[in-house]
């Protein structure tokens, strides 16, 4: 049975490669028939940010991305915050020091600053390691006795992994093939401290060991660590799970992991959801609130490291979930790519009904104090879509359908207003009322009888015609839009910019 987990630390918004993570765990799950948990690491409550794992919750809810157990739904592997499994975490730290695997060390800050600042003296690093242990303060050096009797007397401690000297450790990971490190290289990391805190790799092993996670899908960041986690296996004799450590996200340049500044700085979102930081009170943007679709986000972030090996880009959750493999994402990052973000939503949002359309499309007119006709507002919203990549485009695409225009594009009048205009403008009037109001018979009667009968330049009479009813040289079919309009406010419209704009001299 195949079970992951996603399991961010709430220090604030999810980053948008957090997502991607989450995402790419939710594919495996469900292609492999398994479960999907969502566990909260808070061990380290000095970075802890009220109203984080709410949002997290939210965004991948936003996404679809759905968990079987977790902090928000609970399960039979509960607690899942890390916090709240505190209590467990002692016995294995006092399991690896009975068995030789770790250490007491009392060394206070200050005495591993001094001993920092003495290596960078010599132009060297200091490591806390196999090489440094001995000459540190701890239960090594001054005994087992002597270190019980300091923690006894309340002495603060952390307690440290201890690394073998000099053997190489392999990392299995799915993408990446075996990954070998030297301990040498490994400083004999903090795994439990006083306070009764485990850290991150301690609470980490102990929950993917008893929750019993069989594949643990991670970014890149932390393949430094794996070696630890796999020797943590070791050393309390579980069986490791299986690893795969996915690539970074880049700035669209290419270099570097994509920041939350590479969004300020370009004008897309980094986080999901809009994120009010409770501290500054710093607003980030969200993709949900810049309009984008979460089927466009879901799609986009699946292909940012993976492809299906075929030309094919657009997919839904369940044909992601078919195609997607491990095995064939990428060991090299991805770039982010505006542009293709915004092709997806284009895409997507062309899936929305003329219904889910026009309720965006209602809420702008309602903002603006403009009630129109429901089945009215269904028919822009089906013709109009095709034009919008973001609901928010909307009211300014549309507007002329609900509001005459006051102004006329100058730079279109002096193009296509020539003179004779004034003319052509009342006979279009003069059609309008007296033809059946019927596309074919307009089309009959202004396009063939009127202006290529009478050998008029069509561009200029029809344009002009559009400069009239839209203010501006777009929008769609001409006479589609007289024929929603209706007879009389197109009448109205074309007779108000013969009075606006009025007969030009000849040019
Ligand atoms: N809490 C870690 C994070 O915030 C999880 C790393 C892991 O998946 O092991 O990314």
């Amino acid at each position: 049975m195949v079970r992951v987990r996603f399991a961010p630390s709430p220090t604030g918004p999810l980053h948008i490669g957090g997502v991607r993570t989450a995402l790419y765990n939710y594919l495996f799950a469900r292609q492999n028939g398994g479960k999907m948990i969502l566990r909260i690491e808070d061990t380290d409550q000095t970075r802890f940010v009220p109203g984080a794992e709410q949002y997290i919750i939210e965004a991948l809810d936003w996404l679809g991305i759905e968990f079987d157990e977790g902090v928000h739904i609970g399960g039979p592997y509960g607690p899942y915050r890390q916090s709240d499994r505190k209590p467990m975490y002692r016995q294995y730290a006092d399991q690896l020091i009975r068995d030789g695997w770790a250490y007491y060390a009392f060394d206070k800050p200050e005495a591993l600053d001094a001993k920092r600042k003495e290596y960078e003296a010599q132009k060297k690093t200091f490591q806390y390691d196999c090489t440094t242990r001995g000459t540190m303060d701890n239960s090594l050096s001054l005994g087992m006795e002597e270190a019980q009797r300091r923690i006894d007397a309340g002495e603060p401690y952390v307690v440290r992994f201890m690394f073998p000297d000099d053997i190489n450790i392999t990392v299995h990971d799915l993408i990446r093939g075996d990954v070998t490190m030297n301990s040498r290289l490994l400083d004999d990391k903090v795994l439990f401290k006083s306070d009764g805190m485990p850290t991150y790799h301690l609470a980490n092993i102990v929950d993917d060991h008893t929750m019993e996670i069989t594949h643990v899908i991670r970014g890149e960041e932390w393949l430094p660590s794996a070696p630890l986690h796999v020797m943590l296996y070791k050393a309390f004799g579980w069986q490791a799970p299986q690893f795969a450590h996915l690539p970074l996200l880049l700035k669209p340049e290419g270099n570097g992991k994509l920041s939350k500044r590479d969004g300020d700085r370009l004008g897309f979102p980094v986080f999901p959801l809009e994120w009010h930081d409770p501290k500054s009170g710093e607003v980030s943007s969200g993709y949900r609130e810049q309009g984008y679709l979460p089927q466009a986000v879901v799609n986009m972030l699946a292909l940012m490291g993976w492809n299906p090996g075929t030309e094919q880009e657009l997919m839904s959750m369940d044909e992601l979930i078919k195609l997607f493999n491990i095995e064939h994402v990428s060991k090299n990052g991805a770039r982010f790519n505006l542009e293709k973000a915004k092709w997806f939503n284009h895409e997507y949002f062309q899936t929305l009904s003329d219904e889910q359309v026009a309720a965006y499309l209602e809420k702008q007119l309602g903002e603006r104090g403009i009630s129109a006709d429901h089945d009215y507002v269904v028919k822009v919203a089906g013709l109009m879509k095709e034009r919008i990549t973001f609901p928010s485009e909307l009211w300014d695409t549309c507007s002329y359908f609900f509001v005459a225009p006051t102004e006329y594009d100058p730079a279109a009048i002096k193009k296509r207003w020539k003179a004779g205009m004034t003319t052509h403008m009342a006979k279009v009037i003069e059609i309008l009322n007296t033809v059946s109001f019927e596309y074919d018979a307009l089309h009959q009667a202004i396009l063939e009888d009127y202006i290529k009968g009478n050998g008029l330049n069509m561009g200029s009479v029809m344009n002009s015609l559009r400069l009239a009813v839209v203010g501006k040289t777009v929008g769609p079919d001409m006479l589609t839009l007289v024929m929603m309009l209706g007879k009389e406010e197109t009448a109205r419209r074309v007779q108000r910019a013969i009075d606006t704009i009025g007969e030009v001299s000849e040019q």
